[in-house]
């Protein structure tokens, strides 16, 4: 077998995949490796949910839109943050990822496009998903992945993990370095290495060089190591972002000691579901108005507490009458947590549930009787709260413990125009290139979060490397 390669792709995930795809129809000898067992990467964990602007489907609807208003909105939902750059070159050609994907099968959530309520909304209906979540993306890449690799242009090597990127005497990039499933080292050459790794939200020691400011909770792909991002600063790149973090409201932990634990049970939209609950922070006080119908802002009210942690505080009235707040184990499932599980608490008095959440008693009783005042008169002084179905005072008391998490990582390595990574010296590492989540999610969605800005970003990149960005010898125009 050929160690030499016109391209070498790192990652068969969202990015990873339409590269390879493109490349190999464009007459390149790709190299495809991927660490798991399978092909998909985050797209087997992801919500799906992408965003594009002036495609087919607006267009059939009547939705008048165009990529320099994605672009403004995108800006605006984050406060700006966005790169320049990459998010342009990201929203520029996200339609026409999306018109692909439509072309090849892509079956569309027929309730969208929709403005959205994950995370803030934009000002348009401009968003979308699949039927079946991300694995609707991965029912239209497998098989246009598998045609290229049926006819030899594509050679996907599955557990083959990618040791580090081999570099010349002059300092361009020559190749790779990688393990495969029996052990074996090999290197690979080639002069176009696009590294699409993903992000580094499983590995708790790059968490903690990255982005030491919060603790990482999360809820991701565990081949999210950020190898990509450990090779390339190997050999110069530059990395930045990890401080630009926003958590998810919320998540909770199926092991408080194990941060890759996370768990997104709870359905906490205001939208989709009135809280009954209060939510209080480690002082035992609240800290929010928990039906604010900005996402953004509970987000950021809960980024600033102590740990990123609340304790959801309800009692056995709320328990039994309210639609329950853990929809991923459903109200059964609850009963059974509920003082059996160290995130679920549950006790007879609330001084007694304070103890077991290591608040201070006098505290929650304090902050409880406000709330249950302000139920009463129907004014919440302290936070302008409008929903308030009723009192908390029926024991059993509990408690749920939420932390704020995450399913991304903010930081990555530095990428130009051309998705050539950039060393620390500002100049272009030769024949080294990125896409998707390995630069950092935070540089497509600022600091915060805009629907849809990390899966179609890391298509669209994919999808321009392969299409047009990667060049070698023989090379031919791209082919839808
Ligand atoms: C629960 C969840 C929900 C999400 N929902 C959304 C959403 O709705 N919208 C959105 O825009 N984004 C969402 N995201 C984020 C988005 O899905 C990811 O950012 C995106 O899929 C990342 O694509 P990628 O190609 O960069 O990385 P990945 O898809 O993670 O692919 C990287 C690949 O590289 C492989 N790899 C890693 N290390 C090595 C190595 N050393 N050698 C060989 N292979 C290696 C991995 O196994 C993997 O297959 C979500 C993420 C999660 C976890």
């Amino acid at each position: 077998m050929s160690t030499n390669w016109d391209v070498i792709i790192v990652g068969a995930g969202s990015a990873g995949i339409p590269a390879a795809i493109f490349a190999g129809r464009r007459g390149a000898r790709v190299l495809l490796v991927e660490a798991d067992n399978r092909i998909g990467g985050t797209l087997h964990w992801s919500s799906g949910q992408i965003s594009a602007a002036g495609t087919r489907v607006q267009k059939e609807l009547g939705i008048e839109d165009s990529a320099q208003e994605h672009y403004d909105d995108a800006q605006r939902i984050v406060g700006g943050g966005i790169d320049p750059v990459l998010g342009r070159l990201a929203i520029d050609n996200a339609a026409d990822t999306l018109d692909w994907l439509m072309n090849n099968g892509f079956e569309l959530d027929p309730s969208t496009p929709t403005a959205g309520l994950a995370h803030e909304p934009y000002r348009t209906r401009r968003y979308c998903w699949g039927v079946n979540k991300a694995i609707s993306i991965l029912d239209v890449l497998r098989p246009l992945l598998m045609t290229e690799v049926d006819r030899g242009s594509v050679d996907l090597r599955l557990e083959t993990t990618f040791t580090g990127v081999v570099r010349g005497d002059g300092g361009a990039v020559t190749g790779i370095t990688v393990r495969t499933k029996d052990g074996a080292e090999e290197t690979h050459r080639t002069s176009n290495v696009v590294l699409t790794t993903g992000g580094y939200a499983a590995s708790p020691e790059l968490w903690a060089k990255l982005t030491p400011h919060a603790p990482l909770r999360s809820h991701c792909n565990p081949f999210a190591r950020g190898d990509g991002i450990v090779a390339a600063q190997a050999i110069g790149a530059k990395v930045d972002g990890g401080e630009r973090f926003l958590c998810t409201f919320a998540g909770v932990m199926d092991d408080p000691a194990d941060p890759l634990s996370t768990m997104l049970c709870l359905q906490l939209a205001p939208q989709l579901r009135v809280p009954w609950e209060i939510y209080v922070n480690t002082s035992g006080k609240r800290f929010v108005r928990e039906d604010h119908a900005s996402v953004d802002h509970r987000e950021h009210a809960l980024l600033a507490q102590d740990e990123m942690r609340m304790y959801i505080v309800f009692d056995e009235g709320i328990r039994q009458n309210a639609p329950p707040v853990d929809i991923l184990h459903g109200r059964e499932g609850m009963i059974e947590r509920l003082g059996a599980h160290p995130s679920y608490l549950k006790a007879g008095t609330i001084a007694e549930l304070a103890q077991q959440a290591g608040l201070d008693a006098a505290t929650l009783e304090g902050t409880i009787a406000r709330y249950n005042a302000a139920v009463d008169s129907g004014n919440d002084p302290e936070f302008g709260r409008q929903t308030m179905i009723r009192r908390i005072e029926k024991p059993p008391f509990h408690a749920i413990s939420a932390v704020g998490c995450t399913v991304v990582s903010p930081g990555g390595i530095t990428a130009n125009g051309a998705l050539q990574v950039i060393g620390t010296d500002g100049a272009p590492i030769p024949h080294l290139y990125a896409a998707g989540e390995i630069l950092g999610f935070a540089r497509l969605s600022g600091g915060g979060f805009v629907g849809g800005m990390s899966l179609m970003p890391a298509m669209t990149f994919g999808r321009l490397l392969g299409q047009s960005l990667l060049e070698w010898e023989g090379a031919r125009d791209a082919a839808e």
